[in-house]
């Protein structure tokens, strides 16, 4: 049984990102949301693009407006009107302004804004009521970046804000990563669909649908194999015909030490090296992991929680790692937490709770799940965003006491 740092230590390790050249796509700028960059992109644009008035007002030289007051007001002759989207065709001489307005272009000769509410207009001349700074309100060309610098850079999730730089800067093919391909299959004699009638003694596969949701959660792909009965060349064939179509393979059920759980047997015939046979967690003991050439094993054990919190605690990380993600956006995220309840630990796993996270007063506190804690409570699950921790040796956290949590979303 490993603890379950060295067990994520062994998965991280196991992981070849995928490669930025030859497992690139090219996609527009509406479809690549939540998609990783893969290249670094330059922009041959400046930032602003020219300079520009960042208020509504004029445009003047500050040499003419250095000492204006309401006691003294400086008097301008405006010689141009200068909205956004308009290139100015004068150049401003001395005694002169133009009027401007939000991000229009400064105009030639004029080096400082000021605003409207600064001035009076007469007809065709303003006067300046207050001298402003120098080079005020103005947005100078390149101030923000410069042509030829690093825009964005290859590993980074591409959301909002970086599809917004992506846009302004013209970058409308933009080379992502290709969707990393997850197989989920559920292994189990008992297990219907949702949609299927249920008969004494089945149970619906809840894990397909939970693994899918997750899965594709994260930018991946998930393929369905559906529900694979616990008959060995079935299993066998199901599993060898995962590992050549998916980068990563999800299996639930088949890896206890009952008499059905074929898994572990199946992937060592087909030449995978196991390196994880059970994880020193509750839940989640009998997770399995075996590596191919092309392809990561899962072997996630049956019970509902216990397939979703090794999903979690160690898939997630790895599907992410594998996406080409930097680390800092894969590594998994715990924050500390007040307890509401007491968590009782004890025995030779770490073990998991779940429940809410809630931030109260800039405060985490963890609300434990209520009813039983149990793996095979599914019930319960639903609202979780958070796994509290209780590390091998510690025998309880009491409520009130801070706990490690780990954000599930
Ligand atoms: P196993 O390790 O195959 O014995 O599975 C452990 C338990 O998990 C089983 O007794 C089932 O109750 C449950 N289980 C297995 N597979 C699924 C599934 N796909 N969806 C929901 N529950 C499952
Ligand atoms: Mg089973």
């Amino acid at each position: 049984m490993l603890p379950v740092d060295q067990a994520e230590s062994i998965l991280l390790n196991l992981v070849h990102p995928l490669n930025g050249e030859s497992d690139q796509e090219v996609v527009g700028l509406l479809t690549a949301s939540g998609r990783v960059l893969a290249q670094p992109l330059v922009s041959q644009l400046d930032f602003p693009h020219w300079d520009n008035s960042a208020m509504d007002g004029y445009a003047v030289r500050y040499e003419d407006v250095v000492n204006a007051s309401i006691d003294h007001p400086q008097e301008l002759e405006i010689i141009e009107e200068i909205p956004a989207g308009y290139a100015p065709q004068c150049t401003i001489q001395t005694g002169q302004a133009a009027r401007i307005f939000t991000g229009a272009c400064l105009p030639k000769g004029a080096d400082t804004i000021v605003i409207q509410e600064d001035t009076e207009r007469l007809g065709n001349r303003v006067k300046i009521l207050s001298t402003p700074e120098p080079h005020a309100f103005i947005r100078y060309q390149g101030s923000y970046y410069k042509a030829g610098e690093p825009l964005l850079i290859p590993g980074i999730p591409l959301e909002a804000p970086e599809i917004a730089v992506l846009a302004a800067a013209q970058c409308t093919h933009i080379p992502v990563y290709r969707r990393l391909r997850v197989a989920l299959l559920s292994t189990g004699d008992e297990l219907v669909t949702p949609d299927e009638p249920l008969k004494r003694g089945q149970l619906v596969d809840s894990n397909q649908y939970a693994l899918a949701t997750v899965v594709a959660n994260l930018g991946a792909e998930p393929i369905s194999f559906g529900i694979i009965p616990d008959q060995r060349e079935v299993l066998k064939n199901a599993i060898a015909h995962a590992i050549e179509k998916a980068d990563i393979v999800l299996s639930t059920g088949g890896v206890s030490v009952g008499d059905y759980d074929y898994v572990e047997e199946i992937l060592t015939e087909l030449g995978g090296t196991i390196h994880i046979q059970a994880v020193a967690i509750k839940p989640g003991k009998p997770l399995t992991v075996a590596s191919f050439p092309h392809c990561l094993y899962f072997g996630l054990p049956g019970n509902p929680v216990s397939a979703l919190v090794t999903f979690w605690r160690f898939v997630q990380p790895v599907i992410k790692k594998k996406s080409g993600l930097l680390p800092k956006f894969w590594q998994p995220e715990f924050v500390k937490a007040r307890s509401l309840q007491n968590l009782k630990g004890g025995g030779k796993r770490e073990i998991y709770f779940w429940g809410q996270l809630q931030l109260v007063k800039g405060e985490y506190e963890f609300q434990l799940a209520p009813g039983s804690q149990i793996s095979g409570n599914l019930i319960n699950l639903a609202q979780t965003t958070g796994l509290a921790v209780l590390p091998i040796g510690q025998s309880e956290v009491k409520a009130g006491d801070f706990v490690q949590v780990l954000k599930v979303r």
